[in-house]
């Protein structure tokens, strides 16, 4: 890793602007459809964080949040999903909106949401940032999305790689040899 992150990136993908840009447009959707219901935002940690607090401030009716930290990545492969923390709010009959960073496999979003529904959740539907359709492997479509991105390893605005580049206030595709380096 670059003592600059910007040098370990080879394409950027979204640029801040752009992301503030889809955030507005989010925002305005999400804020129409949920006027009226009892909607509680819950934050997918640590990546749907930056997106999150970005998406709130698009988002003009009243609204709870709250957080679940849920794991499921070990470098750049999918891998089995855990929960790490829980939401302290009682989703009974509630609309819960998921912010996630990206969907890839649809592994993450598909466990969670059926544990929300067991939960007497009302509604459940995902906000992402990134939709990365290619490798899906469970039937989950986001409702509200960001940019639908091809088939690469990106990081930045709340994505990492190994806990890194999460501070990056852009997306990037990740340079291949910052990981084959280390595998
Ligand atoms: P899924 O369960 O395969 O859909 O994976 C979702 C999670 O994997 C996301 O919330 C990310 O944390 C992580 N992930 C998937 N693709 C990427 C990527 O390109 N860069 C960084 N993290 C990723
Ligand atoms: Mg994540």
């Amino acid at each position: 890793m670059n003592t600059n992150m910007n040098e370990d990136i080879k394409e950027v993908l979204l640029t801040e602007e752009q992301i503030q840009e889809a955030c507005k447009r989010l925002g305005k959707e999400i804020s129409k459809d949920y006027e009226g219901k009892e909607l509680v935002i819950v934050g997918i940690m640590k990546g749907g964080l930056p997106f999150m607090m970005e998406l709130l401030k698009n988002i003009t009716i009243p609204c709870t949040i709250d957080f679940l930290h849920v794991s499921s990545y070990a470098g750049t492969k999918s891998q089995t999903v855990m929960f790490k923390k829980d939401v302290e709010v009682n989703v009974h009959g509630k609309h819960v909106l998921f912010v996630d960073d990206i969907v890839d496999t649809g592994k993450t979003i598909a466990a969670i949401a059926k544990i929300f529904a067991d939960r007497g959740a009302e509604s459940t539907n995902v906000a992402v940032l990134l939709d990365k359709p290619v490798k899906r492997e469970m039937e989950v479509y986001p409702k509200y999305i960001g940019s639908v991105i091809p088939i690469a390893f990106v990081v930045g605005f709340g994505l990492d790689y190994n806990e890194y580049y999460r501070n990056l206030p852009y997306i990037g595709v990740l340079k291949e040899e910052v990981y084959t380096k280390e595998a």
